[in-house]
């Protein structure tokens, strides 16, 4: 059963670029589907209709069956997670402080979201003991992409949309987080829509691939397995 589904979905932007053409997508519940392809092919125009930041020009989007035009756009991102290359954290706010921001807004008490925040903290592997009283500026670059999953984790959403996630940190820390969040994947069953230009990065993660071609048009959808036996 569908989780997201595209249908026929284009944008074209206000100076005439077509960003994205007749694309038809379904992503099942629990998988996790990799957007590759050149810079500017309508990767990230893509990922940003699902949660309605860009509406698209033609087409529908559901999720879990529900025209996503007819949601209310709050309820709506509470239940996708947002997971960008450069995480904007709050640099003033200690790293446990900026995972709690989430479970606060949603009226948490103080003392469950602390506790949800370090459990989050711990889930993407870091120990909140040691990394949770420091600021920002003082982890490195893996570290902050895994304070922003954890962020992206904390109301607990179905659905999760990464853009380039791994892209700001050096290649042996990037096969790192790929691999962690591989493993967290497995064990929390989120359907997860990941955005790349890197192929190595698709064919590693993606449950399925999806190739984009210039112009905003799907050139190929398949398993990894399916791609590389042509
Ligand atoms: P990708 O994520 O694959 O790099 P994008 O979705 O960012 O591609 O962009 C697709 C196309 O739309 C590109 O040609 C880009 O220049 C254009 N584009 C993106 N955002 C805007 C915008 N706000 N206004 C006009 N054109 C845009
Ligand atoms: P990662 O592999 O997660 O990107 P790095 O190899 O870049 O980590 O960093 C190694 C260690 O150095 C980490 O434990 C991190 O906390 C620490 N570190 C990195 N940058 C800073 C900084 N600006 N201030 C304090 N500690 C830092």
């Amino acid at each position: 059963e569908a989780m997201i589904r595209l249908t026929g979905v284009g944008k074209t932007y206000d100076d005439g670029t077509v960003a994205v053409h007749e694309l038809d997508l379904e992503i099942g519940r629990g998988e996790l589907v990799v957007l590759v392809g050149p810079s500017g092919c309508g990767k990230s125009t893509t990922l940003k209709m699902i949660n309605r930041l860009i509406e698209p020009t033609t087409g529908t989007i559901e999720i879990n069956g529900e025209d996503v035009t007819t949601q209310d756009p709050v309820k709506l991102r509470r239940g996708i997670g947002y997971v960008i290359q450069q995480v904007g954290l709050f640099p003033h706010q200690k790293i446990t402080a900026n995972v709690m921001t989430v479970p606060l807004l949603y009226g948490e008490s103080k003392a469950t979201a602390r506790e949800r925040a370090n459990h989050l903290l711990e889930l993407v592997g870091l120990d909140p003991a040691t990394y949770g009283d420091r600021y920002p500026h003082q982890l490195s670059g893996g570290q902050r992409q895994r304070v922003g999953v954890a962020r992206a984790l904390a109301a607990d959403p179905p659905v999760l949309l990464m853009d380039e996630p791994f892209g700001a940190v050096d290649p042996v820390v990037r096969v790192r987080l790929q691999d962690e969040f591989l493993r967290l994947q497995r064990e929390l069953g989120k359907t997860v829509v990941l955005v790349t230009h890197d192929i190595d990065e698709a064919v590693r993660m993606g449950d399925r691939v999806a190739i984009f071609a210039t112009g905003g048009r799907l050139a190929q959808f398949a398993t990894p397995a399916a791609l590389l036996a042509h």
